[in-house]
């Protein structure tokens, strides 16, 4: 899969301007800490790594040199992520070890999440290996929040604020916990069936080619098991989680359709995803000015047929 690799990834997963400058120009300090949401830290602390670690620089991270497809298979040796679960002693001791063995390439670069949880214990036995850098080792550290990470550690790192969320996160504010009850209502069988249905559609506007009204009559029946507002946030969001995917980002809400993500985020560029969404979401506002539902979805799909054309 041949991704985009430019810097316009950085802006995707709220990467501040400085260092997303100092990355492209491999100036990036040894370590960095960077401050939001654990959702979007661990996003972004992904692709700072997997920048970082690309053999294609000017490129990175492209998606299809070794070390990236390592990073993707979660198989690169010069990597390391600790502190998912919170953050140990024993992690850091993990660390420790992982470090004094001999880099397979140029690079080492690991990953400690949620520093601001660490124990006492843990930051101390940290300190010594901020404080005595090697070079080409580099530590990304996540935080909820600056102040409650010890300010020993704090001094040893440069601290990034993670921009808020992109237009390519989340839809819209007033959207986003509509769309968690939808998605947590796994008790409803009904749930994991019109997720398969949507890929399945997906499949018919973009391999099988079918034509706008067919993908239209078939959005239509299959939006019958839910309003077709909270259809249509669904796809939008599905069409984003694909979006992420072409992009190199790490797959989140739809994690259980991994496989089929992978398969359709090819076909499509990072332009052309970002144009269906704002289609579906421009179509689900004209539902709202009550629109007839049917009529909506056909030019919804008559747009999405010229957007993959
Ligand atoms: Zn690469």
């Amino acid at each position: 899969m041949a991704a985009a690799g430019d810097t316009t990834n950085g802006s995707l997963v709220g990467l501040p301007e400085p260092l997303m400058t100092s990355l492209t120009a491999r100036s990036l300090l040894h370590a960095v800490l960077l401050v939001g949401t654990p959702t979007d830290t661990a996003r972004a602390a992904g692709f700072v790594a997997r920048h970082l670690l690309c053999e294609r620089p000017a490129d990175a991270p492209c998606g299809t040199c070794r070390a990236c497809v390592q990073m993707a298979a979660s198989a690169h040796p010069d990597f390391l992520e600790v502190g998912a679960e919170g953050l140990k002693t024993a992690d850091v001791e993990a660390v420790q070890d992982w470090l004094a063995t001999k880099a397979h390439g140029g690079r080492k670069v690991y990953i400690l999440y949620g520093v601001d949880h660490m124990t006492g214990v843990a930051a101390n036995r940290m300190l010594k290996t901020l404080e005595e850098p090697e070079p080409h080792v580099y530590a990304i550290m996540t935080a909820k929040s600056r102040q409650n990470v010890l300010s020993t550690i704090r001094s040893r790192a440069f601290a990034y604020d993670l921009a808020p969320a992109g237009p390519y996160t989340s839809t819209d504010p007033a959207a986003a916990e509509q769309l968690h009850s939808l998605l947590h209502a796994t008790e409803d069988p009904s749930f994991d069936g019109f997720v398969d249905q949507m890929i399945k559609w997906t499949k018919m506007w973009l391999v099988e080619r079918a034509p706008a009204w067919t993908l239209a009559a078939a959005w239509q029946s299959l939006s019958e098991q839910l309003p077709a507002e909270d259809s249509l946030l669904l796809l939008a969001e599905w069409l984003r989680e694909v979006l992420n995917v072409r992009a190199n980002m790490p797959c989140g809400r739809f994690q259980d359709w991994e496989q089929a993500i992978l398969r359709i985020a090819p076909i499509l560029e990072i332009h052309q995803w970002a144009e269906a969404i704002e289609i579906v979401l421009e179509c689900r506002l004209r539902l709202q000015s009550h629109v007839v539902a049917l009529l909506n979805f056909e030019q919804m799909c008559i747009r999405l047929r010229e957007v993959s054309s």
